[in-house]
């Protein structure tokens, strides 16, 4: 076993580092306050490559492996979450889905443009009646059997990058089987006639990503927009949340590897009692339980890419990685606004944000509860769904 980074992924985990040291950490502050990221950051992060992470190069991509874009992933989260999310969304649910499960003209379509940063995905599962039990959306596709078009009605709710995005991966019931048996995904255009966006505001955290919910009234697409075969949506949309929850993990790490730099430097400099509060052991005790929960996170996020880059199984072990690294980053966020004391309750210091922004990680791509049942199914065969 050898945990040393190759050169290449130094490489790129460095050019990761540089790019979120000029272009996101910045603006961090403004964005959370303004509840908007620049939009421009969309190109910024096609042109450097981060967007085609892991896809091949004949379709636009960056090539890279799965460690590559955990190291990418995690220095995003250490930035800014709303950034990392962009990223994980429309690179890591959409475009990978899309490389895995599309047709030769589905990936010719869309996978340059959402590689470059011209276009921008977003995943549309979660429902306003149905989030864990995602397999009982109501969403509806029907077939016009004079076109062989379908068409889509139904409400899809928290959509991240949903009022910036140019294509949704939509999950629609075509069947009357009952549950995820009658699920297909399809490509939506976002400026198909009949589909509005409604943007989510007064998140906790998270401010400054375009949230949406989405309505379809009589949305029309052609046959050749479903991915994967008809009735195998639900397959498709757990292989994508299963890579999805290492991305996740990964910008969890970043989470927390940031409460651990900022908890360091501010124990360092803040005198009390005549002496740096970093002198006191129960300050010492706060950092050290962050180090440990960053070094374990990581270790559990990069085994999933590991597996993944060896073709292995990893769909438990991005579970457990996700469960890990999203508790792990709010005890951690949490632990270094301890260290600030007050100062870590206002947002002219980052601690606080970064609680914020660390709090949905244990609640989307699955809650905590919901990872610990996979876990659960795996390990005794029974399934609790
Ligand atoms: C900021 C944000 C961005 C999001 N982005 C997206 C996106 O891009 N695309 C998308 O499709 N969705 C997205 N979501 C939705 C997210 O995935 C869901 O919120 C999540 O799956 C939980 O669903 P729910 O909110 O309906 O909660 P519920 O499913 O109603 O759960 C409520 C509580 O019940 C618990 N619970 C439910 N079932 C069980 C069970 N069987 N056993 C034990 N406990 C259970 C849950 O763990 C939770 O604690 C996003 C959500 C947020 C907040």
């Amino acid at each position: 076993m050898d945990l040393a980074l190759s050169e290449e992924q130094e490489a790129v985990r460095r050019l990761a580092e540089d790019f979120v040291a000029r272009e996101v950490t910045p603006h961090a502050t403004a964005w959370d306050r303004a509840e908007e990221v620049d939009r421009g950051i969309v190109k910024k992060l096609g042109a450097v490559g981060f967007l085609g992470l892991t896809i091949p190069e004949e379709y636009g991509g960056s090539g890279g492996d799965h460690l590559a874009y955990c190291l990418v992933t995690e220095e995003l989260g250490r930035g800014d979450s709303s950034v990392r999310g962009i990223v994980s969304v429309s690179l890591g649910l959409v475009a990978k889905t899309i490389a895995s499960w599309g047709s030769e003209e589905q990936k010719r379509q869309w996978l340059p443009r959402l590689a470059s940063g011209e276009a921008l995905g977003c995943f549309g599962l979660t429902e306003p009646g149905t989030g864990s039990d995602a397999g009982n959306l109501a969403t509806r596709a029907v077939r016009d059997d004079a076109t062989g078009d379908y068409v889509i009605n139904g409400t899809k709710m928290f959509i991240t990058n949903g009022t910036w995005a140019d294509v949704v991966l939509l999950f629609a019931r075509t069947g009357d089987a009952p549950g995820h048996k009658g699920v297909s995904a399809f490509l939506v255009p976002t400026d198909t006639p009949g589909l509005t966006r409604r943007p989510v505001h007064g998140k906790l955290g998270l401010r400054g990503q375009a949230t949406a919910e989405l309505v379809l009234e009589d949305v029309r697409v052609p046959a050749g927009a479903m991915l994967g075969p008809e009735g195998k949506g639900f397959t498709v949309a757990m292989s994508a949340l299963a890579k999805g929850r290492m991305s996740v993990a990964a910008g969890c790490v970043g989470i927390a590897q940031a409460a651990l730099d900022a908890a360091v430097r501010y124990a360092g400099e803040r005198e009390q009692f005549g002496k740096p509060i970093a002198s006191y052991q129960l300050v010492q005790e706060l950092i050290s339980d962050i180090a440990v929960d960053v070094d374990a996170a990581r270790l559990l996020t990069w085994r999933v890419a590991d597996l993944i880059d060896r073709g292995q199984d990893f769909a438990t072990a991005a579970s457990k990685a996700k469960l890990y690294a999203s508790e792990a980053a709010v005890r951690a966020a949490n632990n270094a606004l301890q260290v600030f004391g007050g100062y870590g309750y206002i947002d002219e210091y980052p601690v606080g944000k970064l609680v914020r922004d660390a709090r949905v990680m244990t609640l989307y791509e699955g809650t905590s509860q919901i990872q610990k049942l996979i876990i659960g199914r795996a390990l005794t065969g029974i399934s609790a769904f």
